[in-house]
């Protein structure tokens, strides 16, 4: 991932243009991404596609025709979506231009201007120190014309057509954490699903911040009511702790998944939704409501480094990366497994020794999986689903899940789904009745802990 991220993070990525398609091309190398193209001056909701942006080339030259600002150096110097422009101008003028930030007098900022046309540049405050008062030489050589908006799709289908959206903005240029990090790992977290089988269908938006996620759900009606969970991932890079912010909803299954895995995973934070942040504003509008949460490390805004040009190569660690990557596969491990199951043997407890399933020595307590085969039996009646019953005894879900597993191979414990689909479809009794049998009569297991 961290190696990925080297490789987009020189590209000069906006909200449309070349820079975005190519890294998109990159994407694709790992994934199976398909790029749709939305024509300039299509409407989507209450926006508008804007102009496409494309940019060669940008500097400010001193009289000698030396570059004091140099694009090449660091594709942070222009505001993104500044116009062409090929001028002389005094420093005195070309000043209200210049974004400096001051407190960080080292660092250079990152500033768009997508809606409004218009220019300018972005340095350090000790480099616009250095710049003795006089003429400058200023060359913006960019184009900002009708073409199209572009965004990338992976679906990977599943065995049912609920969907699970992962949705990823791209639109930054050489920022690491915000979004590389988000673009990393949403496409390993693509190329690890795609490799296994799932019940839900995965959806992986690849979209320019805001008007991406305004353009997919503006022409993507009859998907978004497949919609049953959804994960924004940003910021997944660096040394903080994990966050997450809730869905608007607050209660969602995504929500407690989310809240399960990063619980048992040490120092995090969980955040109930505010309107502000990434595409979750967009896809928690209330005419969607979608259960759409956001996973980050520390959110966005509240590092230092955020939206400067320390938010760079060093800044994201393959740690960080690998560790972000592992809480998204949990939180999906439950999205994808939480059931709710029914104990095929409930008056008394099965005997789980004679089954190889409980270790027989006496007096000590049993470990978290002997733990879990007795938490499972006890709440399968139906109502309880496996991540219920995990909050409930404290366990991690993927404990749960392997003890389901193991009594559902024993015979004792089947869904409560698949209980339904028999008494409607069998003759009552007659499908279940043999695995009862087995199990009637038996008194608990030898060791009681
Ligand atoms: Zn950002």
């Amino acid at each position: 991932m961290h190696t990925l991220i080297q490789d987009l993070y020189p590209i000069c990525r906006s909200i449309t243009g070349d820079g975005f398609r190519n890294s998109l091309r990159r994407l694709a190398e790992f994934v199976p991404i398909e790029v749709t193209e939305v024509p300039t001056g299509t409407a989507v909701l209450d926006w508008t596609i804007p102009k496409e942006w494309n940019i060669r080339d940008a500097w400010i030259a001193d009289a000698s025709g030396r570059r004091v600002v140099d694009f090449r150096a660091s594709n942070l110097h222009v505001v993104s979506y500044s116009i062409p422009v090929h001028t002389r101008i005094s420093l005195a003028d070309l000043r209200p231009r210049l974004h400096t930030l001051p407190a960080q007098p080292d660092l250079i900022p990152y500033r768009t201007t997508y809606y409004s046309e218009d220019w300018g540049f972005c340095m350090s405050q000790r480099a616009l120190d250095a710049l003795p008062e006089g003429e400058y030489e200023v060359c913006i050589d960019s184009t900002l014309a009708p073409g199209s908006l572009s965004y990338g799709e992976c679906v990977l289908r599943g065995t049912t057509t609920d969907e699970v959206l992962i949705s990823v903005h791209s639109c930054h240029p050489s920022l690491a954490n915000d979004n590389l990090s988000g673009m990393a790992v949403g496409a390993f977290l693509a190329r690890h699903l795609s490799s296994s089988s799932r019940r839900h269908t995965f959806r992986f938006l690849f979209i320019p911040g805001t008007i991406g996620s305004i353009t997919w759900l503006a022409l993507h009606e009859p998907e978004v009511a497949r919609i049953r969970h959804g994960l924004v991932l940003s910021c997944l890079g660096d040394p903080g702790d994990s966050t997450y912010k809730r869905s608007r909803r607050g209660n969602a299954l995504v929500d407690r998944a989310a809240a399960h895995v990063l619980g048992r995973s040490g120092a995090h934070r969980l955040l109930d939704f505010v309107p502000y942040g990434y595409d979750e504003r967009q896809y928690c509008s209330p005419g969607f409501d979608l259960p759409v949460g956001c996973l980050t490390r520390t959110p966005n805004g509240r590092f230092p480094e955020y939206h400067t040009s320390a938010d760079n190569l060093s800044f994201v660690t393959p740690e960080a990366l690998e560790d972000s990557l592992a809480k998204a596969l949990a939180i999906i491990e439950i999205l994808e497994h939480d059931v709710a199951c029914v104990n095929l043997s409930p008056k008394g407890e099965p005997q789980l020794g004679r089954r190889g399933l409980y270790k027989n020595t006496g007096g000590t307590s049993p470990a978290d999986f002997e733990m879990s085969l007795l938490w499972v039996l006890n709440f399968s009646d139906g109502q309880y689903s496996l991540l219920d019953i995990a909050e409930r005894a404290a366990l991690p879900f993927t404990t749960i899940r392997r003890a389901a597993i193991a009594l559902r191979d024993a015979g004792l414990l089947i869904t409560a789904d698949e209980r339904r689909g028999r008494f409607e479809t069998a003759i009552p009794g007659s499908a279940s009745a043999p695995v009862r049998s087995r199990t009637s009569g038996t008194h608990a297991s030898a060791s009681s802990g």
